[in-house]
């Protein structure tokens, strides 16, 4: 089996190590929990499980290596298991697929309350990590551009993917 290219990212792997993390992770866990009440899903075990996962991530993160991540706290799933449990978290909207690298990351909008309109997707070229900008314009623009011409968009996110701020001032 071909490794995702993220895996070549140094802070992969990641377990929560701080307070601050810690808290991140407990709120991105209770926000999940209620997006699934709310739509009247169940957040089974293995889903909470693979969305720990998930959330724990710096970047995003490739279904191959959640599993590898699972099986090494002795969690042996089918694959099979864990792309359903993925497919359920994106339906539910506590995780986004970045399409260009295959790869899942949690969603944090409810971090950023108030911001409203669907989001762009920041993907980081050096470390992996992706920031969600709510973008409504971009996609409203892209909307009138197609119809104008006939053409029925089926447009779910944007991605731009560059380097980002802590990236940046680094180099
Ligand atoms: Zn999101
Ligand atoms: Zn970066």
């Amino acid at each position: 089996m071909v490794k995702s290219a993220t895996t070549a990212s140094p802070d992969l792997g990641d377990e929560p190590q701080t307070e601050e993390e810690l808290a991140r992770l407990e709120a991105a866990l209770e926000h999940a929990r209620e997006q699934f009440t709310e739509q009247k899903l169940r957040f089974t075990e293995l889903r909470e499980q693979v969305f720990t996962e998930i959330a724990v991530t710096h970047g995003a993160i490739g279904a191959y290596d959640i599993i590898e991540r699972l099986s090494d706290k002795g969690t042996r799933l089918a694959p099979i298991s864990v792309y359903r449990s993925i497919d359920a978290l994106m339906e539910a909207g506590v995780i986004h697929r970045l399409e260009s690298k295959k790869t899942y990351f949690a969603c944090r909008r409810h971090e950023h309350a108030g911001r409203k309109g669907r989001p762009i997707f920041l993907s980081c070229e050096e470390c992996g990590s992706v920031q969600e900008v709510a973008a409504q314009s971009v996609f409203d623009t892209i909307m009138g551009l197609a119809q104008s011409t006939g053409f029925k968009p089926k447009v779910k996110f944007v991605e731009v993917s560059g380097i980002c701020r802590d990236c940046e001032k680094k180099s």
